[in-house]
């Protein structure tokens, strides 16, 4: 578990996460907040946010992760591979950049509900 320092009353504690799912008369997206507090003063840190989009991306960012590894490469040579490997490795990061910026949004709408 990670320890953490409350920016509010400066005691240490141990993160431990919780998740909320907001009402979709709330907020639309079946968004899920990941969230923890401090057990000494109870302020609330939101550690990331989700709605159903961004889990979907997190799940094809999972599986195309797996087909890199999974996939059959015999008959390239070393260079052909390289440039497979890397060209892969670059939608993997273009995904990942995608849903970065999806959940920061997210995380700044939610933030402005708390
Ligand atoms: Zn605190």
């Amino acid at each position: 578990m990670d320890k953490v320092t409350c920016d509010e009353c400066q005691n240490d504690f141990n993160i431990y996460l919780q998740e909320y799912q907001y009402p979709v008369t709330q907020v639309k997206g079946y968004v899920i907040e990941t969230y923890f507090m401090c057990p000494h003063c109870n302020k609330k840190y939101i550690a990331f946010v989700t709605d159903k989009q961004a889990r979907k991306m997190q799940k094809e960012i999972r599986s195309y992760h797996n087909q890199i590894f999974k996939k059959d490469y015999t008959g390239l040579t070393e260079e052909e591979y390289k440039k497979e490997i890397d060209k892969q490795h670059n939608v993997l990061n273009i995904m990942k950049q995608e849903l970065k910026i999806k959940m920061d949004n997210l995380k700044e709408q939610i933030k402005a509900l708390n």
